[in-house]
């Protein structure tokens, strides 16, 4: 059977497998899947597709949740799962694969039960643990296609170098209060993310959904609509988010679409440059900024912690986010409260701030250095980058409220 609305041409890897060598369908998986059989556009040789498809699921929060329930519903034969973290109970407003029992399970231990449970056939690869310009290529060879659930700016650009330089496509999504945005990003088909956004924003510009909030169901819809995509581009029907990007605006019920095309001098998709090396991106301190020295690392911290003479730890989140984990001996000063504190903190003790990703700690640092603290630091990529560096980092570590080590990878 031939799809009636494949896509024509389009690039490698976003036209569907060959028909040849499909795996067969059990007789189980015939009733199963009954509805897609009855599409025209999907149909068994359709659903073998699937079948024989590999999708890589980076991050099962607010977008990886939904994306996995339905790609695993639909009987996409192998999904791989990445993820480092922990179900927190502030996790349980929009991540949907997880149950409030599930609070302090690894997320891969949880969300891999809860998608077995909906449909055994599925494989469910797990791949505990961050990604890194080190090993995403390793990572990322086995799979057909990329669905990015992460929030945040080096992820998203480490994810784009790795699915240009191994021509998978890259279904794109990101969320931000009552806003959502996505897209399929497949040189040379289309533009790359690189060619939507050239640079990283510095560091402080970019707040977390934890500091902004998010609508519960946002990246439900979101996280679906990559879903969506990433089926169509498995089964070669349709016409994928390539070239443009979508934008939900949830509170006015609107959604829009821009154009966006590719830069023929892309620091990354462009020919002379889609074999360059991996790096990742560390996100710039704010134009201006003299102090070098602003930031202290995770391995640095560390060694400080255990020294002779500590840095007092404050804490400049929420209070919630502080109940849900926090290092040990911190002090919480959420980051709107600091400049009334910065008197009693001009102590002897030099200072380290550190929030979830390192934004709100950086505009904290600077601010106590604005009001004479010139020793104030903040803790380079926040929590994340600290549970990620040091996962059993003694007795320093991130606590939950069960005592289990946190961080977070995923909206
Ligand atoms: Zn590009």
């Amino acid at each position: 059977m031939t799809p009636t609305r494949r896509r024509p041409g389009g690039a490698p890897r976003l036209t569907a497998r060959p028909s040849t060598g499909l795996p067969e369908l059990t007789d189980e998986e015939r009733i199963r899947y009954g509805r897609h059989l009855a599409l025209p556009d999907v149909g068994l040789e359709g659903q073998r597709r699937l079948k024989a498809a590999r999708a890589l699921i980076v991050g099962t929060g607010g977008l990886g949740a939904p994306a996995a329930l339905y790609l695993a519903a639909a009987g996409v034969g192998t999904i791989g799962l990445v993820d480092f973290d922990r179900v927190e109970a502030s996790n349980l407003q929009r991540q949907v694969l997880f149950a409030t029992a599930d609070i302090g399970r690894s997320k891969l231990d949880a969300s891999t039960e809860r998608l077995r449970a909906l449909n055994p056939n599925v494989t469910l690869v797990r791949h505990e643990g961050e990604l890194d310009a080190g090993n995403i290529l390793d990572v990322l060879a086995s799979y057909d296609i990329l669905l990015d659930g992460t929030d945040n700016f080096p992820s998203r650009y480490l994810i784009n170098d790795a699915c240009v330089r191994l021509g998978r496509p890259d279904v794109f999504g990101s969320v931000y209060r009552f806003e959502g945005q996505v897209s399929v990003f497949a040189p040379p088909a289309g533009p790359c993310y690189r060619c939507l956004f050239p640079e990283p924003p510095p560091a402080e510009a970019v707040p977390s959904c934890a500091e902004g909030g998010v609508l519960g169901l946002l990246p439900g819809v979101v996280g679906t609509i990559q879903a969506t995509e990433a089926l169509k581009v498995l089964l070669g029907i349709g016409s994928p988010l390539v070239g443009r990007l979508l934008l939900y605006d949830a509170l006015e019920m609107r959604f829009r679409e821009l154009e966006i095309r590719r830069d023929p001098d892309c620091s990354r998709c462009s020919p002379r440059h889609r074999s360059d090396p991996l790096t990742e991106v560390v996100l710039a301190p704010a134009v201006g900024d003299p102090a070098q020295d602003l930031e202290i690392g995770a391995e640095e911290l560390d060694r400080a912690l255990r020294g002779p003479a500590p840095p007092l730890l404050v804490d400049v989140r929420e209070p919630g986010e502080f109940a849900e984990g926090h290092l040990d001996g911190a002090r919480l000063i959420p980051l709107g409260e600091l400049a009334g504190h910065a008197d009693e903190l001009r102590g002897a003790v030099p200072v380290v701030l550190y929030c979830q990703m390192g934004g709100r700690s950086g505009r904290g640092a600077r601010l106590l250095r604005d009001a004479g603290l010139t020793t104030a630091r903040s803790l380079k990529g926040g929590l994340r980058a600290y549970r990620a560096r040091l996962p059993r980092a003694g007795g320093n570590d991130v606590r939950t409220p069960r005592g289990a080590a946190r961080g977070r990878s995923s909206r």
